[in-house]
């Protein structure tokens, strides 16, 4: 019988979707991996719900509303490792940048007052259906409200840093981040 492979889920909150595409980009490597991989949740095979519990979990992006903190407490339930992956899930990322803007400004320049939109909402409806998650106060790293893990930086994180990373995991070795990826100037 073949060794038990390790199960990885994902989930992109606020994000891009660029570190899933970093993911993807390890090119030929998926085999390997695909040896010693089963994904579970995840938006690369579209399983919406956990099927079992899970070694791995990444997560690309912030928290910016109620279903991204429902999400990711998911994660963490259910997974055993949990991966910031990318400057989104460590820092807040790009979608942290209306920190600094009171929230009800945001809303009006995304649906009022935005080059795209002024004009096209004579009603100045603004969305309020209840099916909607809520927006939070502001953006939120993932270690803001869950405990992690790991954190693999970069906007994305190369195919390289993740390949490696999830290798080390998953044979039990030091998981090493190359200076590089964590210099500051
Ligand atoms: S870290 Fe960069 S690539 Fe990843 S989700 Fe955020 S903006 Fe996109």
């Amino acid at each position: 019988m073949g060794q038990k492979k390790t199960i990885v889920a994902t989930a992109s909150l606020a994000g891009c979707f660029g570190c899933h595409m970093s993911l993807l980009d390890i090119d030929e490597r998926i085999l390997s991996l695909i040896d010693l991989v089963d994904f579970d949740k995840s938006p690369i095979n579209d399983i919406k719900k956990f099927t079992e519990y899970c070694d791995i979990g990444i997560i690309e992006g912030s928290c910016c509303n109620s279903e991204n903190v429902n999400v990711l407490k998911d994660f963490r339930k259910n997974c055993r490792i949990l991966i910031s992956l990318g400057e989104c899930a460590i820092m807040g990322g790009i979608p942290a940048m209306r920190n600094g803007i009171p929230i009800r400004e945001c809303i009006e320049e995304a649906y009022l007052n935005g080059p795209s939109v002024k004009g096209h909402n004579p009603e100045m409806i603004l969305p309020n259906d209840p099916e909607l998650p809520m927006l939070l106060d502001k953006v939120y790293p993932c270690h803001d409200i869950v405990k992690i893990d790991y954190f693999l930086p970069g906007c994305p994180p190369s195919a390289d840093l993740i390949y490696n990373a999830l290798v080390a995991l998953i044979t039990g070795n030091e998981m090493k981040l190359p200076y590089e990826v964590i210099k500051y100037d």
